[in-house]
């Protein structure tokens, strides 16, 4: 299976209230929305009852321009919160990628935010589907930031496979995708890390949240 995370970076640095406005971003998304906009869905999970922070949602639709009105769960208990209801299969990537962060975390000894029910995941609607290669890979576009001048500048935004919204509780956001699943795996697992350190190694945490100045994924073998 081809995953390709590793050009794309992540932001493990919580960015303080900023609104994507720039009129690039906003018709871009436009029209991937038209590209996006066939729901695959036939699965119907619950809502879930479980109550989710406003001021997080609040934060998350800020960063994104997203609203996520269903809030799911995944079978092993992540909170979801999304436009539309994502297909089982999507929850199960999730799972999955969690499953091996927890995983490589116990061999550090990690003690800390390992279960599943402590973390809440975004799915926010992709800026991009595909990077400049071609290939498959629905990101959101966020403010460049540490990122400003460098190679992943698009003018002022990067593209990123995720981005970790909150420390408590544990939150961050990842595209939507309809197809390569081990890529949300992938994702997950990887934004995943910077809340596993934060929590179980706050030095390693600090030197490997920010990529502009080197480094990926994945952090913990
Ligand atoms: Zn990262």
């Amino acid at each position: 299976m081809k995953v390709n995370v590793r050009p794309v970076p992540c932001t493990g640095l919580v960015i303080k209230g900023i609104m994507k406005s720039t009129r690039s971003i906003l018709v871009r998304r436009s029209l991937l929305l038209i590209l996006t906009g066939i729901s695959l869905s036939v699965y119907a999970p619950a809502q879930s009852r479980r109550p989710v922070n406003p001021a997080l949602i609040s934060r998350a639709e800020q960063i994104t321009g997203d609203r996520f009105p269903i809030i799911t769960t995944t079978p092993r208990g992540v909170i979801v919160l999304a436009q539309t209801m994502p297909r089982l299969q999507l929850l199960n990537a999730i799972d999955s990628g969690f499953a091996d962060l927890f995983a490589v975390a116990q061999r550090h000894g990690y003690r800390n935010r390992v279960k599943f029910d402590d973390y809440t995941v975004f799915i926010g609607k992709p800026d991009r589907l595909k990077d400049r290669a071609g290939q498959y890979s629905p990101d959101i576009a966020v403010p460049a930031q540490q990122y400003a001048g460098s190679d992943y500048d698009q003018g002022g935004f990067i593209y990123a496979a995720g981005m970790v919204l909150a420390f408590n509780p544990c939150a961050f956001v990842i595209a939507e995708h309809d197809r390569d699943l081990g890529r949300v795996s992938n994702v997950v697992r990887f934004e995943g890390e910077h809340l596993v350190l934060y929590y179980n190694d706050r030095a390693l945490y600090e030197r490997t949240a920010d990529h502009s100045r080197g480094g990926g994924h994945p952090i913990l073998q």
